[in-house]
């Protein structure tokens, strides 16, 4: 059974309840992180805090303690549920308040962290490969709600999640205001031409995975060129290769487009190379 964090105490599922009067839930005021755990270890803590509390400095949120502490919180959780593999949800919403949206009339944000099992696409996605489509919602500009707040407020995200439902597909291609290629509903995107990766820029309005920012890493030790640049969608129809990456997902490849097959078809060897080089480093 789940042993879950809520304002300092380690309680049951049961007992992990918050006020229908808590802002996350009645306006989405809130923030988020979605951690892995491998082989015991809670990966790349430090990056995920840091991009937390940068979030929070956006939203004037104050999250009531300090960033070593709330580390010391997520790993005695983690402990308390004694899971080898796993995925941690680290959630800080704005607190109770009254009925009006003023954040100014809640008292302390809650910090709750849930420890629970990772659902990931199965494994023939990772062989075979998926298909996505381009969503017709255009993803937030980035300066009415930045993407690069990890909010709790992820309505943009599933309108698109909605379009790839209706279309039976995973996910979905989100493009900005000016109809460049953003990242998907929930993962980054990366596209390989000529030997060399591409990814598109934060300014292109996109959430600044971890996960991307380590496969970035790892393809430049493969002495990979990565260009973090504008794409549109020419360049993904056009590409040898196409993947995702996000921290449940990891490095999943994608060979179908708007009906159209990317590169041969199937999943390339750059995609297959980073896949394995993510895989080896998250459980080093
Ligand atoms: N974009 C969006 C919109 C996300 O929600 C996520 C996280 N699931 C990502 C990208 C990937 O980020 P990370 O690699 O930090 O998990």
């Amino acid at each position: 059974m789940n042993q879950i964090y809520l304002n300092g105490k380690i309680v049951s599922r049961e007992q992990a309840v918050v006020s229908v009067y808590d802002h996350g839930f009645l306006y989405g005021n809130g923030i988020f992180e979605g951690i892995r755990i491998y082989n015991g270890k809670v990966f790349l803590l430090g990056e995920h805090l840091t991009r937390l509390y940068e979030s929070a400095r956006h939203l004037d949120l104050v999250i009531p303690m300090a960033l070593p502490a709330l580390a010391k919180a997520v790993e005695e959780t983690v402990t308390a549920n004694n899971k080898k593999e796993g995925y941690i949800r680290l959630v800080i919403s704005r607190g109770v308040g009254n009925l009006g949206l003023d954040p100014r009339k809640t008292t302390t944000p809650q910090v709750i962290i849930i420890v629970d099992d990772i659902s990931i696409y199965p494994e023939e996605t990772y062989e075979k490969g998926m298909e996505i489509i381009t969503a017709s919602t255009t993803k937030n500009l980035p300066n009415a709600i930045n993407p690069r707040i990890k909010s709790l407020n992820y309505l943009n995200n599933i309108l698109a999640k909605l379009e790839a439902n209706r279309a039976g597909v995973p996910e979905a291609i989100m493009l900005n205001h000016l109809g460049e290629v953003a990242e998907c509903t929930a993962d980054n995107i990366f596209l390989v031409k000529n030997g060399t990766l591409a990814t598109p820029a934060v300014h292109c309005g996109i959430l600044e995975g971890i996960t991307r920012n380590t496969v970035m890493a790892l393809a430049r030790k493969e002495n990979l060129s990565v260009r973090e640049c504008v794409l549109t969608r020419h360049d993904v129809y056009i590409a040898d290769e196409c993947f995702l990456t996000g921290t449940a997902a990891e490095v999943v490849p994608v060979v179908r487009c708007d009906g159209r097959p990317i590169g041969t078809g199937v999943p390339g060897k750059i995609t297959r190379l980073l896949g394995e080089r993510y895989r080896a480093f998250a459980r080093l």
